[in-house]
């Protein structure tokens, strides 16, 4: 095909579409499924119509090719282990009263005949959710990041003993009903080496067991499942395999090579799209472009745009089909329609069929822009949600097809919101960036060595050996659930919901001191979300009214928008802490979210490098730290549980985004006096890779997630010669369960293996905001117990 005509074919598609509906459906159906408010049959109903709007949609918005399969009651990866028949074993019983998984998710209607046995009323999908959450009696997968995203996925349980078979019913219903609606359609399914790659070993499997051994045993399946699909009526299928753009040794690559060769082998199948996302696919690019596959999905925008020159460099995909995506899929701005019809003019000459597309499933971001209401409309100018993503690719599409001259309105229109941004004061306030720009390395140092700091801190605070405390949140009731609920809702004013947060940190204050903690907190009980609530007080940080994403399963998540320069109007947590400060003699920590966490947990600027944002946020931070410290807190938390979770995936990105991180955290803190005790606060182990980035901090004091590794952070932080005060968590948060004192007592002692008694902390390794109050009370109590038991020892 020539460029001309590769043009004139240019097409519009989306690898994936938000699956919750307009408002939420999806969340109500199924979590009123669990509670028996709603039967089986009415879940399934509101999950096809939920279906069938989204691709009709879709199609009326111009997408020319709609995805299937990207739809799921709670995970597409738990999805995908259903399709092949990766059932852990304790869950197979659970499911044993049908011999079809998947067909558990159907309507009736489609079920292919079970055996005569008949479906009971309102228990088919069970064991589904039984894998996603668990039982009173059988244990749920075990829940990861997909990637550097927010969103989470079941992680397959594989071993040397996995069968897999293959279950194509979902994925063969729902590529049914798109046809049915006379749309084209192309399944998405996660790619096989991805899949093996996002395994880990079964329980009771030896850790060193590589699930990439299974691969010629899960290829069958997959070559079963592109059948069925071809039998169905699919042209396209879409296999996903994100894990390609990590770094990967030449074994995985070689993987993927005879994955793609020996799938493209088969006799009758789909043609096939092999798509990669979130960064370039670098060494693995070559190695698909040589498979029998007949098209890539690539993404062009941010880490992943060198995929461009790395596609001239192989001499492009000649006689493939190349899936542009080149609309972000993952953030929430407009595209710059100009650069990326300049991008796809490339990409003709580098493919035989160039069409467009999201960088990734448009899963990541919400649903619709146009429905916010209490955003300013100039700055609403600048957003796209998926719905306006959608227009953009057709857009896109369009223009590549007939000519600029075609999508003349969209361009100017483009063009002018793009102006506005630019040029807007939210993003550019010179007093911000004056101050950014003033920053020397003195600023982000302490005033004085650890050691010197140590010995202030001491005097200054009086602390026993082995202090106790706890990392913030104290159980958020449905009672301060209710008084913000009825403080939206104008059923009380502002100071009626200030005095129940005040008699709520009362009796905070009340039960830390009688139970015997050291350094006490005032529990946040004002706070709805750690980072949400300082976006509302930071100026240039937007939060949405309906922007849900998914999270996992069920939940969703709002994350605030950095949208322009940051600055503090005033201060935003001293007024409550200096009030629990008035209640005791005891220090109470300071609690305040970091730059990094702030980052990681809302939809970040694209029009500056992230390190800048993030000093932006640190700045405005440090002048509450300072705030804090001149209003009397001698102690001062600042959380940075996502420091870990957004390093790059390219190895080769790592150090410089650990230089702004943790530049931008000593910025936070390192204001204050020598006295002055900074803690931070980490959760969601696996610190190996970060170990000197947690030194580079320079906090006084890291409390970390450990109990469930039995001290294992401790461990590793000791191996580099970490030299300051460390906490190991002895109560793990997220079981209700309530640790004794001789467990704690025995995890002290174990963390005293790794961390002398004049630098080691007892606390929980979280806040406690999801625990119930009886529950807390017992296990701090067993906490300060252990405390004094191994002080008394030493
Ligand atoms: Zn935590």
């Amino acid at each position: 095909m020539t460029s001309t005509s590769a043009a004139a074919a240019a097409r519009a598609t989306v690898h994936g579409y938000p699956r919750q509906g307009p408002n939420r459906e999806l969340k109500k159906a199924i979590e009123g499924y669990w509670k028996g408010r709603v039967d089986a049959d009415a879940l399934r109903a509101t999950a096809a119509e939920l279906r069938r709007a989204r691709w009709q949609q879709l199609a009326e918005a111009g997408v020319h090719e709609v995805p299937t399969g990207d739809f799921s009651y709670y995970d597409h990866v738990l999805d995908t282990s259903v399709m092949v028949g990766a059932i852990p074993a304790r869950h197979r019983e659970a499911m044993a009263a049908d011999r079809s998984p998947s067909s558990r998710l159907l309507p009736h209607s489609q079920l292919r005949s079970s055996g005569g046995t008949p479906m009971r009323r309102g228990c088919p999908l069970d064991g589904y959710f039984a894998m996603a959450r668990g039982t009173q009696d059988v244990a749920p997968l075990e829940m990861t990041k997909w990637f550097d995203t927010n969103y989470h996925y079941l992680v397959p349980e594989l071993g040397p003993d996995t069968v897999f078979a293959a279950d194509s019913a979902q994925q063969v219903a729902e590529l049914t009903e798109a046809l049915g609606l006379g749309l084209a359609a192309r399944p998405v399914l996660v790619g096989p080496v991805t899949y093996l790659l996002l395994a880990k070993p079964a329980p009771g499997v030896a850790a060193g067991f590589d699930p990439l051994t299974l691969l010629d045993r899960l290829l069958p399946v997959y070559a079963e499942v592109l059948g069925d699909l071809r039998a169905a009526g699919a042209d396209w299928v879409q296999l996903d395999e994100p894990a390609l753009v990590q770094d990967r040794s030449p074994a995985v690559l070689n993987a993927a090579a005879r994955a793609y060769r020996d799938l493209g082998a088969l006799p009758d199948r789909p043609r096939l799209l092999v798509a990669s996302y979130f960064d370039r696919l670098g060494e693995a690019l070559p190695v698909l472009a040589k498979t029998p596959v007949e098209g890539l999905a690539l993404d062009f925008t941010g880490a992943a745009a060198g995929n461009l020159e790395d596609l001239a460099a192989v001499g492009g995909l000649p006689g493939k089909r190349l899936v542009a995506g080149v609309v972000d899929g993952r953030n929430v701005w407009i595209n710059p329609l100009e650069k990326s019809l300049a991008t796809l003019g490339t990409l003709l000459g580098l493919a035989g069929r160039v069409d467009v597309s999201s960088s990734c499933s448009l899963l990541h971001v919400p649903l619709d822009a146009a429905v916010e209401r209490d955003i300013d409309p100039q700055i609403a100018r600048w957003l796209a949600f998926a719905r306006q993503k959608t227009a953009e690719i057709v857009t896109l599409a369009r223009g590549l097809a007939q000519g600029t001259g075609a999508i003349a309105a969209e361009l100017a229109a483009n063009r002018a919101d793009l102006a506005s941004r630019a040029g807007s004061a939210l993003t550019h306030d010179p007093a911000v960036r004056a101050r950014a720009a003033a920053v020397t390395d003195a600023d982000g140092r302490r005033s004085q060595p650890y050691a010197e700091r140590a010995a202030a801190q001491r005097a200054h605070l009086g602390l026993p050996l082995l202090p106790t405390t706890t990392i913030g949140s104290f159980p958020q009731t449905a009672e301060l659930r209710t008084a913000r609920a009825d403080l939206r809702a104008g059923r009380i004013g502002t100071a009626g919901y200030e005095e129940r947060i005040a008699a709520e940190i009362r009796e905070v204050l009340a039960f830390q001191e009688k139970a015997g903690i050291d350094v006490l907190v005032h529990g946040e009980p004002e706070r709805n979300d750690m980072v949400q609530y300082f976006a509302e007080r930071l100026t240039g940080y937007l939060a949405t009214q309906h922007g849900w994403v998914q999270s996992y399963g069920t939940r969703y998540v709002r994350p605030p928008v950095l949208a322009g320069d940051i600055s503090r109007p005033e201060p935003m947590t001293v007024r409550w802490t200096t009030y629990a400060q008035s209640l005791t003699d005891r220090p109470v920590k300071g609690m305040l979210t970091g730059p990094v966490t702030m980052l990681a947990w809302s939809f970040v600027r694209d029009d500056q490098p992230l390190g800048e944002t993030a000093r932006q946020v640190a700045l405005a931070l440090r002048d509450e730290v300072n705030d804090l410290e001149t209003a009397g807190s001698s102690v001062i938390q600042v959380d940075e549980p996502a420091l870990r979770e957004t390093l790059p995936l390219r190895t080769a990105a790592r150090a410089e985004y650990l230089a702004w991180a943790t530049e931008a955290f000593r910025l936070t803190t390192a204001g204050v006096r020598p006295d002055t005790q900074i803690h931070t606060h980490m959760c969601y182990a696996e610190f190996g890779d970060i170990l000197q980035a947690i030194d580079d901090l320079d906090a006084d004091v890291i409390s970390l997630e450990a109990a469930r590794s039995r001290m294992q952070a401790a461990a590793e932080l000791a191996t580099v010669g970490y030299p300051r005060e460390v906490g190991p968590g002895v109560y793990d948060i997220h079981s209700p369960r309530v640790p004794g004192v001789d467990e704690a007592t025995a995890l002290l002692r174990k963390g005293l293996d790794a961390i002398p008694a004049e630098r080691l902390w007892v606390n929980p390794d979280c806040g406690l905001k999801t625990r119930g109050w009886p529950e807390v009370r017992a296990a701090l109590e067993n906490l300060v117990a252990a405390a004094r038991e191994v002080r008394e020892s030493l």
